[in-house]
């Protein structure tokens, strides 16, 4: 008999944190590796939301916590929704997790039988579709290419849609596209969501406060009222807070799915870690006079890494309006040779030679489920986006 699960065998490890770990090995080797693969601010946690942090520590906060968060970190959520999306929620609508991938992964176990199908727009995150197979659904993917801007049609979500559709997996702005969607392009989506009421929706907002030019984030059940009953809105404080180490994340919607997801946090976790509760706290509640400083920065980086990228023969990259993430297209490089003779087959093949033979970590497409593509994070210094674009430049002219 198998010592492993059949489950486990259906998944794979997560590809951002393996790339981030072989760059980072690489690295301690004494390699010159500069990483464009963890999707993580370089900023450090602001000195405020660290302050309330080492209070909580003085303060004796170090103990058990209620299992899905601290009620003063609650209230802060609801606060938020309202203040952000308009969303009214109490805090038996809330539940705050050990990171956003906590709390997605808690309704995914708290909900799906076998049986159960998933929609879930390409390119995703990494983690939704094994997360679905780790709690025994099956994943659908819709391919979002390049053409439609990575978004998804709603002729496309129409279809999609059948009598085992459980959820739709929503990410705007997208990791690992940087595409956001705008009110009327997400209002045509829940106008199709109306149609089926059996379907729900779980609204990954991660990448809210990160969006750049003239881009307005919207959210699912603000845009669509009808809908708040059967959507779970998560969000998080890694990204736009620079806490990802912390741990944080949280979601509202319907009381009994809460529950459920308490549920499942209970016999599993409990509660996430009691000084990020309260350095949490302090992050929603305190001043983001920080994030128009660190999106001016993103915007800058983002400009620099399009334009760089895209001087490429071959190359051809998007300008996305939201998260710290450019995913260009490879496609007129496929069949190409590198100067050290790896034919280019895939993205895999591109990532890995890039790595092997410039140092440059990014994340292949094919692991967020369209190709050939790969993935940037720019959310590192000015000065390592030059040397690694460069370094870009230099390995694709080099192709034969
Ligand atoms: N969400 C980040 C990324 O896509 C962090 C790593 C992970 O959890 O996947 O790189």
């Amino acid at each position: 008999m198998a010592f492993l699960s059949e489950t486990l065998d259906r998944v794979k490890p997560s590809p951002t944190i393996a790339v981030t770990n072989k760059a980072a090995e690489m690295k301690a080797a004494g390699k010159d590796v500069i990483g464009l693969g963890a999707g993580e601010p370089d900023f450090d946690t602001p000195q405020h939301i660290k302050d309330a942090a080492v209070a909580a520590i003085a303060a004796g906060k170090t103990k058990y916590t209620g299992v899905d968060g601290i009620v003063e970190l609650k209230e802060a959520i609801c606060a938020k929704f309202k203040r952000d999306n308009d969303l009214e929620y109490t805090t038996a609508q809330v539940s705050v997790g050990t990171g956003g991938k906590q709390v997605l992964y808690n309704a995914l176990m708290a909900t799906i039988n076998p049986g159960d199908d998933v929609i879930v727009p390409a390119p995703y995150w990494v983690s939704y579709p094994d997360m679905v197979l780790l709690a025994g659904g099956t994943p659908v993917p819709i391919t979002c290419g390049i053409d439609t801007a990575f978004k998804m049609t709603p002729e496309a979500l129409e279809a999609a849609i059948t009598e085992k559709t459980k959820w739709l997996i929503f990410n705007s702005p997208s990791n690992p596209t940087g595409a956001g969607y705008s009110w009327d392009e997400l209002k045509a989506l829940t106008d199709v969501l109306m149609r089926h009421p059996h379907v729900w929706v779980m609204s990954d907002d991660m990448y809210e406060h990160l969006s750049y030019d003239d881009f307005v984030f919207c959210t699912p059940a603000q845009v669509e009222p009808g809908l708040k009953d059967r959507t779970l809105t998560t969000n998080g404080v890694s990204k736009a807070y620079a806490m990802t180490g912390w741990r944080i994340g949280y979601a509202a919607g319907p009381e009994h799915l809460i529950k459920a997801m308490r549920k499942v946090q209970s016999q599993s976790t409990s509660n996430p870690c009691s000084v990020s509760q309260y350095a949490a706290v302090e992050a929603l509640n305190g001043s983001h006079d920080f994030i128009a400083e660190n999106n001016a920065a993103f915007k800058r980086r983002r400009d620099l890494v399009v334009s760089m990228l895209n001087e490429i023969d071959g190359i051809t990259c998007p300008v996305p309006n939201g998260a710290f993430y450019v995913y260009p297209s490879i496609a007129k490089l496929i069949g190409k040779t590198s100067k050290a003779g790896t034919v280019i087959d895939s993205d895999e093949t591109f990532a890995t030679a890039l790595l092997e033979e410039t140092g440059v970590a990014v994340v292949f497409g094919a692991a967020f489920g369209v190709s050939p593509h790969f993935r940037v994070s720019y959310a590192t210094s000015d000065e390592a986006l030059t040397e690694a674009c460069t370094r870009i430049q230099n390995f694709c002219k080099d192709l034969s």
